[in-house]
């Protein structure tokens, strides 16, 4: 990978910028300053350094998107854009992709990543990750309601819902809520609602374990998440 690329993925701003280190000499590989944006480094063996500071070369990279509707939780679809289409190149390069999905018309947290191995832990029924999510509906939303999400309710396939919890923040002809929920069976919340007899008119998640959607995030917007985010995840 060429250093400036390396460099720019590390952090260190743009391509532009990483070119305005390089030239004030403050680059060096295997202890030799590098000026030149073309030079190519190992990102695995090769020790680059930024001001005489150890560059650590980070395999992973976990991204925490407001995902807009109308974008598909997928890497590729055939018809429509997809969440990674919102992406720079710079983090597609590292080829993420969304750990579980939210459909077309859902908006909220998702978390990117290419890290197979959080990604299974996080969805992993065994796990039950707690996903809260806010949502308008359409008809009065009542206690009855959340007794029965509190029993678990049967879906249209005949499945039987784990435990959830509904907290009714305005029952009204359209009321607002959040329910958590620890599975993710397609079309979840959308289907608890419909074995109630009311409609989901609006969706949108608010969390995942830990993690919590950042409101200072516009829809489509995304950022890399805190050490302390990953690791409460881990
Ligand atoms: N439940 C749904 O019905 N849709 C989503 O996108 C997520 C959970």
């Amino acid at each position: 990978m060429r250093i400036d690329k390396f460099l720019s993925n590390m952090g260190y701003g743009s391509r532009k910028e990483v070119k305005i280190l390089l030239k004030s000499k403050a680059v060096e590989v295997n202890g030799v300053t590098v000026r030149d944006a073309k030079v190519h480094v190992d990102e695995t063996k090769d020790e680059v350094s930024v001001g005489g500071e150890k560059v650590e070369y980070a395999e992973f990279i976990y991204l925490l998107m407001n995902k807009p509707p109308g974008f598909i939780s997928a890497t590729e679809d055939k018809y429509d854009e997809t969440v990674i289409d919102l992406l720079g190149p710079e983090e597609q390069q590292y080829e993420p992709f969304p750990v579980g999905r939210l459909d077309k018309d859902t908006e909220g947290l998702l978390l990117l990543t290419n890290d197979g191995k959080l990604a299974h832990e996080l969805l992993s029924p065994k796990k039950h990750v707690d996903k809260r999510y806010f949502a308008k509906i359409d008809g009065l939303v009542t206690a009855e309601d959340g007794e029965a999400f509190k029993r678990g309710v049967m879906l249209d396939d005949g499945y039987v819902t784990k435990p959830a919890q509904l907290e009714i923040l305005i029952s009204a002809a359209q009321s607002e809520i959040e329910l958590t929920i620890t599975e993710g069976k397609f079309h979840q919340v959308k289907r608890m609602f419909q074995s109630v007899g009311k409609e989901v008119v609006y969706l949108k998640r608010l969390s995942m374990g830990a993690l919590e959607l950042d409101p200072s995030l516009e829809l489509g917007e995304y950022r890399h998440l805190t050490e302390e985010e990953l690791d409460s995840l881990k």
